[in-house]
């Protein structure tokens, strides 16, 4: 009986027990025996030629399609699969054929196996080597990326940390003269400029800790009662030097759930808002507006922040959270805190996000687009859960079950 003959004595029995072992699933196994009743013909007709090379394309197919976490985990399932398969032709031929046609059945399929092999190991090496480098040209651009925005980091923040520098320096100069000729009399306001030198070199420093605990996923919050409108009045307080200079007005709306008591913590809190309003005077020109507003959602207390200032543009609006991603040139870094359009060194968002995720909150920006002259503005959305308990049972504890009352509201200016 000839060869082609002894492998359709086989074929069918053969089928059913590869596709039984290797598909498992209704849909799998219909493309599945689709595929082996193609591979069966090419077998059959590299047996018919003597040219192993009919089985080259099914096995070039079956190699390209492996799955990216197949090739991630590194396994070599086309090998592993074909050898399964040729084990299991071996085992029917064993058990379907007498014994000379067995021999010579398997005489006949070594070589094409042994061919279809080399095959699959060749091509399953190409398509993992164009995996791993096309895996390596994306971590390329990644730190590439990096890279560009950590020098851009570099010189802002040198810029950033001169200019304090730079005045500290003046006024030591100073105070040295002053001593020097005897004029004690002047030295409280070089006294005050150092300080000021100081304290501004301290807010980047602080800046720069924060955001180191905050991608070392190390910032701790310390949960207390927390009023919203009495925390946005006290920084309105704050602010409102920076807004009669900018001859800004600023809005605070009594919005629902402002009154509402959440655990969170208010000092974070506090810095995180005071990020936003110094931004939106910082981006707003001189009269502009500035409105504080809100509402509670199921879970969540919302609160606006709306400027009428120069807006963002689209593609800036998720970078701007991003470390660093939002760094301009550095020389256009200007000293003033809340000068107009006076860049800081870029810290501000990332730290504010860092603030509201780790209350379990959010941060988003909605603008439509950015234009100086029509000065589209831009409103900051924050979402903070309305947390009525503290997350530490221990500090439950500590403050007991009851829920302390909220505080005299104080009038804000
Ligand atoms: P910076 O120190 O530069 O102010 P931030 O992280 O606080 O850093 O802000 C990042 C960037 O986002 C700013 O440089 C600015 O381009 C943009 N931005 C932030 N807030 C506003 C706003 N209210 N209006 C327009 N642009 C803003």
């Amino acid at each position: 009986m000839s060869v082609l003959l002894l492998l359709a004595k086989i074929q069918s029995s053969w089928l059913q027990r590869v596709t039984h072992d290797l598909a498992r699933g209704t849909g799998v196994r219909e493309n599945f025996e689709a595929q082996l009743n193609r591979f069966y013909d090419l077998l059959a007709h590299a047996i018919d030629t003597g040219d192993p090379a009919w089985l080259d394309q099914i096995i070039y197919d079956w190699s390209a399609s492996p799955t990216q976490s197949e090739l991630e985990e590194g396994q070599k399932n086309l090998t592993t699969i074909l050898n399964h398969i040729f084990a299991i032709t071996y085992a029917t031929i064993r058990e379907k054929l007498a014994e000379k046609e067995a021999l010579d059945l398997t005489g006949a399929l070594i070589p094409i196996f042994t061919h279809a092999l080399e095959k699959a190991a060749r091509y399953e090496m190409e398509t993992r080597v164009a995996f791993i480098s096309n895996e390596l040209t994306t971590v390329q651009q990644k730190m590439e990326r990096l890279d560009r925005s950590k020098s851009n980091f570099i010189a802002v923040a040198a810029h950033e940390l001169k200019t304090p520098l730079t005045l500290i320096e003046g006024y030591t100069a100073m105070m040295r003269d002053l001593v020097q000729n005897n004029e004690n009399g002047q030295f409280d306001a070089v006294i005050h400029g150092v300080n000021n030198g100081i304290r501004r070199l301290q807010a980047i420093v602080d800046d720069m800790i924060d955001v180191s605990l905050i991608d070392n996923n190390l910032l701790s919050l310390n949960f207390q009662p927390v009023w919203l409108g009495q925390l946005l009045g006290l920084l309105r307080n704050d602010v409102n030097p920076d807004l009669q200079q900018r001859n800004q007005t600023l809005t605070t709306v009594a919005f629902p759930g402002s009154e509402t008591m959440i655990f969170a913590d208010p000092e974070r809190l506090y810095q995180a808002f005071h990020n936003l309003l110094t931004n939106a005077i910082k981006y707003t020109p001189d009269g502009g507006e500035i409105t504080v507003d809100g509402r509670t959602l199921p879970g969540f207390i919302e609160i606006t922040i709306a400027d009428t200032g120069i807006g963002i543009s689209l593609e800036d609006q998720e970078t701007i959270f991003e470390k660093f991603g939002a760094l301009g040139n550095a020389s256009l870094h200007s000293s003033g805190k809340t000068k107009f359009k006076g860049g800081g060194p870029g810290l501000g968002l990332p730290i504010s996000r860092g603030i509201f995720d780790a209350h379990g909150g959010t941060i988003w920006v909605e603008s439509e687009g950015y234009d100086e002259e029509k000065c589209p503005g831009s409103t900051f959305h924050v979402l903070l859960p309305i947390r009525t308990e503290l997350p530490d049972p221990q500090l439950a504890r500590l403050f007991g079950t009851q829920q302390p009352e909220p505080p005299q509201k104080e009038e804000t200016a």
